[in-house]
């Protein structure tokens, strides 16, 4: 076996040894071989695309940071007592208290520790409010952090193997924007127009950057987040290998001590003399899985994340008699599919706005708008299995709405009229009627119903209260609304012709479900009992947020967090608690 971790085996079965071996680029994998190296063993990044960061690298890059009073200097008010109420109230007893509890109490500082030892710099987005900010212990901001901005020129070659981000994220399908910038612009806030023009003035200006990539050089969101992390794999001498798919756990009297692989057709043996770190996403890409767990209709091109999951990891789990939860369950998002196109575009942002109405077939409301992204998959759900008229169902929105704010790929009219849109967009990516019926018989959706519900937004957006579905009622719901339209931001009438809709169907930002760990985030089975030497983290293992979204960033905040605990874990098989400190902490 090998002690310095140079990766040469001296165990004739494999051809590499490490101590850790993570497998996928995501950004809990990356955080995993990192702090690993930190504890002092050697580690390993085994990547099956040819590109690394996963949907990682193409996401918002947010993370929720619960307990971010334990971060210095923030200026976040929240505390360990209401964190835990908001946990134990969203998970509702589906989720082990040992499992939040290592969450809340590692979450900050695996990002303190990022920021220390590696340079990995995160900012919080004070006013981002929970998804459930009235609930008990949902708190208005502050949780959710972003990637500090990033210099992806500091990746040199390396920048050329990172995954891009999706021109949706991008301004004008270039420009890299923040969240907080995201949000200005969207909603057209205050000095959103200057903003915008010194944004693209300050990319286009960068004559030097710009003869060697098109790529936006200031990296934000995702593209922050990967590069940061790569970079820091970099300096510690860490190898990622792309093209390496894990192709099977291997085990030896019951403990997990390495990987079979497949690198270009070859085959590839690695061995994990501490463990293997799962890293490698959820099964949003994979039919076959999505029509055996997920509820019907399911469709793998609905999801917004690149096609690069196919449930190998809970796969392999699976092999070796790991159990799984919440595998009916994704992080679901309403999307739109573009012609063309090898993800769906994720609405986000624009049921938020006011002038638009969500319906299903039958031209009828159901849901708040305005929700957070999964409950309106829920509620597609549900009203699925009610009327089977909500997949798809429709977001129809008027002529106003068009000129003042974004539609998917779609920027507002005014900077983006529809003249300028590929001309086969309409009729297939959006759809354009003279009057409300006509749009109706367009897409199928009955006529009554449609002018019902359009009369009904009508009459809440004069009196400022949604009586039917209390759009507007919350101040997430109004995070990416317009403060310029009263009395309520989210809430205008349709009434301007040329109406439109856009198809919109139960999509996700990834899966949900998947092996089932404990709080050390080792790999279990059905009896409890651990499978030694196998760890999952991010989308294949089952979430520690059960059923449940609790704020932006509530996807990589754990999987991070729980790659964090992972490392320590790995360091010190032995060792129980929980919520012990790194030693490097610590010190710190
Ligand atoms: C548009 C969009 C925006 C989002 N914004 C946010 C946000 O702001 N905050 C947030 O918390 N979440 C966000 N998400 C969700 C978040 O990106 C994902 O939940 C998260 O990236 C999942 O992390 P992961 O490490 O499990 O998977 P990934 O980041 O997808 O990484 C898994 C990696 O494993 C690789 N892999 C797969 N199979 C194998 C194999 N057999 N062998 C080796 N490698 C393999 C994949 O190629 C991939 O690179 C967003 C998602 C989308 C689509």
């Amino acid at each position: 076996m090998n002690d310095q971790g140079t990766g040469r085996s001296q165990d004739a079965k494999f051809d590499q040894t490490y101590d850790v071996v993570v497998i996928g680029s995501g950004a809990g994998g990356m955080t995993a071989a990192l702090c690993a190296k930190a504890q002092g063993l050697s580690a390993i990044v085994l990547e099956k695309a040819d590109s690394y960061g996963g949907t990682s690298a193409v996401s918002g890059g947010g993370i929720w940071i619960p307990c971010n009073d334990q971060i210095p200097g923030l200026g976040g008010t929240d505390s360990y007592a209401e964190a835990l109420t908001y946990m134990n109230y969203l998970t509702a007893g589906e989720v082990p208290a040992a499992r939040i509890e290592a969450y809340l109490r590692n979450a900050p500082e695996m990002v303190r520790f990022l920021a220390q030892r590696f340079g990995v710099k995160f900012a919080a987005v004070k006013r981002y409010p929970d998804y459930f900010p009235d609930k008990p212990g949902g708190k208005p901001g502050y949780r959710t952090m972003e990637p500090g901005e990033f210099d992806l020129a500091s990746l040199g070659a390396l920048l050329n193997q990172q995954r891009e981000a999706y021109k949706s994220t991008l301004l004008m399908g270039r420009v890299a924007m923040n969240q907080v910038e995201a949000h200005t612009l969207f909603t057209r806030g205050p000095g959103w127009i200057w903003l915008m023009i010194k944004m693209m003035a300050k990319y286009w200006l960068d004559f030097g950057w710009r003869r060697q990539s098109t790529r936006d050089r200031r990296g934000t969101l995702g593209q922050a987040l990967v590069g940061s992390l790569r970079r820091a794999l970099q300096e510690q001498d860490i190898p990622l290998q792309l093209s390496t798919g894990l192709e099977s756990l291997i085990e030896d009297n019951g403990r997990v001590v390495g990987v079979n692989l497949s690198r270009n057709g070859q085959r590839l043996r690695i061995a994990a003399r501490r463990g293997v770190v799962l890293a490698c996403g959820g099964f949003e890409s994979n039919q076959q899985m999505r029509d055996q767990y997920l509820p019907k209709p399911t469709n793998s091109a609905w999801t917004a994340a690149p096609p690069i999951n196919h449930g190998d990891g809970i796969r392999a789990g699976i092999a070796l008699g790991a159990d799984l939860k919440f595998m009916d369950l994704t992080w679901g998002t309403p999307t739109m599919t573009m012609p063309g196109a090898t993800s769906a575009s994720g609405l986000f942002v624009e049921r938020g706005l006011p002038g638009c109405v969500m319906v299903n077939q039958l031209g009828q409301r159901f849901v708040n708008e305005a929700a957070p992204y999964t409950e309106v998959v829920y509620a597609i759900q549900a009203d699925q299995a009610k009327t089977g008229k909500a997949v798809p169902c429709w977001l129809i929105f008027d002529a106003d709405y068009r000129r003042k704010y974004p539609m998917g790929p779609m920027l507002p009219g005014s900077i983006q009229p529809d003249s300028k849109l590929p001309k086969e967009w309409l009729d297939s990516v959006y759809y354009r009627a003279e009057s409300l019926e006509a749009l109706a018989v367009k897409i199928g959706v009955d006529v009554h119903g449609l002018n019902q519900s359009v009369a009904d937004i009508a009459a809440f957006s004069k009196s400022g209260t949604d009586t039917q579905f209390g759009k507007g009622n919350t101040v997430f719901d109004r995070y990416y609304s317009d403060p310029t339209c009263k009395p309520n931001t989210c809430l205008a009438p349709i009434a301007k012709a040329p109406f439109y809709a856009v198809r919109v169907q139960p999509g996700e930002l990834g899966t949900k479900g998947g092996l089932v760990t404990d709080e050390h985030a080792r790999v279990v089975r059905a009896d409890g009992s651990r499978i030694e030497g196998l760890y999952a983290v991010g989308n294949c293992s089952a979430a520690v947020m059960g059923r449940t979204y609790a704020g932006p960033g509530a996807t990589l905040g754990p999987a991070m967090t729980f790659a964090y605990i992972a490392a320590r874990s790995l360091a010190q098989p032995q060792s129980e608690p929980a919520v012990q400190k790194l030693d490097v902490l610590s010190a710190a």
